[in-house]
């Protein structure tokens, strides 16, 4: 059934958020929408859940979360089927962001007794009649708010964190991908039917907004930096804790050591994969002039070979229309400001797809070279050498994740990157790593998702002291001498002040 004139743009009809296809136009599936003035009442609920939740301790919860997880592996193909029905993703690439979602449940599951559980840790001299004792307690209900670019990947790097460390879970999808997010709700209602321990609210931002001045516990936000500042805003009112993974614009550097091939295919997945719509993709390479021309013909020759289509293609439809609005302007704009289309270029956004598109030599200053495209669309400009790279790829606001390609120095100028992650000869491997934190700086957001402070990110620090045997030195009681005080001031000159 066709739903919408423009294909992809979600409806509401009466109380029901009608999600399309974007290539086709096709209804992917409806949700209820929520009154913004319920979502207080679902966070109550959620909070009376957390009661049961929390005392089912870390085994508990883990033994959940892994059930949940098989039926993630085992209903891959269904889940990847509504990914691509609903934001036109090609199904192997719904497949793959499935997969490190299943993983990253699965790392959570068995991780967070681990990293939160209470634990002894070490006493110091001064305070030696104590012990110290340490736990993570978690927040309460975490409100997640989520994008539609990466529907599973996203909420399930926030949600299956704060489900493991003991929080209950208020999910907001974004309204481009509603049906994703009820199936992720029902599938762990499935395994946990007991109480609505991670539920959904569905609408526009409006119901985002009512989320995150709804009383709940923290927010786990992940959008566009332009929305993460009106969510701070919201949840600064009520001094609501805020984690924010937003909007990228991520720099690959290839080095003249370079292997080329390599580094062409990694650039070209890394920048193209989901149509351009990545926060990690790459959207700007700079590569060192000797390599330069070997680099880019291999680019050029591999985007080239990409096929663009509704279903069995490379790169499937923009998922957002208003999107191919902004990925004209940046090519249109590279062009004119004498930037050259050695692949694709104006005519390269035909709605509702955009087909791949190499610019090179754009100045920097060019709209594609600074603002986030979310296209397939890759910015390659010439460098002398390494230093100016890092130089030119430190030089935004955003600061999320990065690729170098070299041998002798790469690991080197990675870390050189103002970012918070990068991986070295290949392109965004570090989403994938569940050990390892996800999160930006600078515009890109703060906070983490992912890895063990991905788990503490969710929980509180709780510090408890426990006397074991009376004080030496008293200092912290009014019944305490002169002569105490001149003990300590001599303990601690011996200690710390030679
Ligand atoms: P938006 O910022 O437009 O929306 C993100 C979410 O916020 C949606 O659920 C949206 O709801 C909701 N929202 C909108 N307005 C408000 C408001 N006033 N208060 C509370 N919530 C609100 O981002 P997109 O969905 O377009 O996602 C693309 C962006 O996400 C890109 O910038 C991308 O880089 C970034 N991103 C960052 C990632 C990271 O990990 N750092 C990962 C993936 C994407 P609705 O859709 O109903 O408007």
């Amino acid at each position: 059934m066709t739903a919408v004139q423009l294909p992809g743009s979600p409806v509401i009809e009466g109380d029901r958020l009608i999600s399309t296809n974007p290539a086709t136009g096709d209804e992917a599936g409806r949700v209820p929408v929520t009154d913004p003035t319920d979502v207080v009442r679902v966070v109550e609920r959620a909070r009376a859940a957390g009661r049961w939740w929390a005392e089912l301790g870390f085994d508990g919860r883990r033994d959940r979360l892994l059930r949940w997880r098989r039926l993630l592996a085992q209903r891959m193909e269904q889940l990847a089927e509504l990914v691509h029905a609903e934001g036109g993703k090609p199904i192997p690439d719904a497949l793959v962001e499935i997969v490190t979602a299943v993983e990253h449940v699965d790392w959570a599951a068995r991780n967070a007794r681990r990293v939160l559980g209470p634990r002894r840790v070490r006493s110091r001299l001064v305070l030696a009649e104590f012990s110290a004792h340490l736990e993570y307690q978690p927040y309460g209900v975490v409100g997640v708010i989520g994008p539609w670019n990466y529907p599973v990947f996203t909420p399930i790097g926030s949600a299956a964190y704060a489900l493991a460390a003991g929080n209950t879970v208020v999910f907001k999808p974004s309204e481009y991908t509603p049906v994703v997010g009820q199936w992720l709700v029902d599938t762990f209602a499935e395994v946990v039917p007991e109480q609505q321990v991670f539920t959904t609210v569905h609408g526009l931002g409006d119901v985002g907004a009512a989320l995150c001045r709804a009383r709940i516990d923290k927010l786990a936000f992940t959008g566009s930096t332009a929305t993460a500042k009106k969510v701070m805003a919201a949840c600064a009112e009520s001094l609501t804790p805020v984690l924010v993974e937003a909007g990228g614009k991520d720099a690959m550097i290839v080095d003249a050591d370079a292997d080329l091939d390599a580094a062409a295919e990694a650039c070209v997945w890394g920048g193209m994969t989901n149509a351009g719509q990545t926060c990690i993709g790459i959207e700007r390479v700079y590569v060192v002039e000797p390599v330069f021309d070997a680099f880019l013909d291999k680019v050029v020759t591999r985007a080239g070979r990409l096929t663009v289509g509704a279903r069995d293609a490379d790169i499937g439809p923009i998922t957002m229309p208003t999107q191919l609005d902004v990925i004209r302007r940046h090519i249109e704009d590279a062009v004119a400001r004498g930037g050259r289309a050695a692949l694709g270029g104006p005519d390269a956004v035909q709605p509702p797809y955009a087909y791949p598109t190499v610019l090179v030599d754009v100045p920097e200053d060019a709209a594609a070279v600074r603002e986030e495209t979310f296209g397939p669309t890759l910015t390659v400009n010439r460098v002398r050498d390494a230093d100016e790279a890092v130089a030119r790829a430190n030089a935004l606001p955003y600061g999320l994740g990065g690729s170098v390609f070299g041998r002798r120095r790469a690991a080197a100028i990675a870390g050189r990157l103002r970012s918070g992650m990068a991986s070295v000869n290949s392109t965004l491997t570090f989403a994938g790593m569940s050990t390892l934190p996800f999160g930006g700086v600078g515009e890109s957001g703060f906070g983490r998702i992912h890895g063990e402070d991905g788990l503490r990110e969710f929980a509180r620090a709780k510090a408890v002291t426990r006397r074991r045997a009376r004080s030496l030195l008293r200092s912290t009681t009014f019944e305490r001498t002169p002569a105490d005080v001149a003990r300590l001031v001599r303990a601690v000159k011996m200690l710390y002040g030679r």
